[in-house]
């Protein structure tokens, strides 16, 4: 392929017990362009997920993000890479405001320890104004501006997904992967999402999105990748592939 891919998994095999959930998943994600992972429920979705941001090993195969290995990294170092994600279901301190969540977000990810913040000390200042600005662009570009001194337990469905997409953008990612961003959400919200997702794309922001809502894959994916019993099914331009008769087979059941 001639085109560098930002990120390669490279024959994924992951087992739970007897349970094999990855059975050689090979697939890439190139710059530029919006990927979706889809599939029936169980088919390995969340698993790859884990996996390659590091929140699961793989028992084989691996992962290549911007030309480095990164399988059996920590978490936190991956997103360190740039490669961040959003989960399915909130796991922000729900007592604690939008602006704090957003401000924490670095910090967790990064794995700061005390040492460290006490020599830089003196630009600590200096650091927290510029987050604080960072924040508030983020925050009016996800439309939650109006929500800063809310407790994340207050906001709705899809404000907390949202706001979980905000802080991955603290980070200044160079890929984001969205676990269901719309599911769950009543639909005036998820058409902001959707638009959201869309004025990101189009400043350069690249996505892999796990999505169930097949007319949001339609709107928002050039390019999906399906998965089925923990192996590819099928590859391809999203228009094209969701027509395919193995996987609407899939989709039907057997
Ligand atoms: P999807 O996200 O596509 O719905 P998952 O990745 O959640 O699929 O699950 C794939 C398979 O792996 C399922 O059979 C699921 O029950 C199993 N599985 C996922 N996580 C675990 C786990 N931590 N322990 C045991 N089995 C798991």
């Amino acid at each position: 392929m001639s085109e560098q891919a930002l990120l390669r998994v490279d024959d994924i095999h992951k087992r739970f017990g007897g349970l094999t959930a990855l059975d050689g998943v090979s697939m890439e994600v190139h710059a530029g362009r919006v990927f979706g992972l889809i599939g029936p429920n169980g088919s390995g979705k969340t698993t790859l997920f884990n996996v390659i941001t590091g929140f699961a090993q793989p028992d084989d195969g691996q992962v290549v993000f911007d030309g480095e290995r990164i399988d059996g990294l920590s978490p936190d170092k991956v997103s360190r890479k740039g490669l961040c994600r959003t989960f399915q279901a909130s796991l922000n301190p729900q007592h604690m405001t939008v602006m704090e969540n957003m401000l924490l977000a670095p910090q967790n990810q990064v794995g700061e320890n005390i040492l460290s913040t006490v020599l830089r000390i003196g630009r600590i200042r200096e650091q927290e104004e510029e987050s604080l600005d960072r924040a508030w662009d983020i925050l009016k570009l996800v439309k939650l501006d109006h929500q800063v001194d809310t407790p994340a337990g207050s906001l709705s469905g899809g404000q907390k997904k949202l706001l979980m997409l905000g802080q991955a953008l603290m980070l200044r990612p160079k890929l984001i992967l969205l676990d269901e961003p719309v599911a769950g959400v009543n639909p005036r919200l998820i058409e902001d999402i959707v638009e959201v997702i869309r004025k990101l794309q189009r400043q350069g922001q690249n996505f892999l999105i796990i999505e169930h809502n097949m007319q949001v894959v339609r709107q928002l994916c050039d390019t999906i990748h399906v998965l089925d019993a923990g192996r590819v099914l099928a590859s391809g331009a999203t228009r094209e592939t969701l027509q395919r008769e193995e996987v609407l087979k899939a989709y039907l059941g057997r």
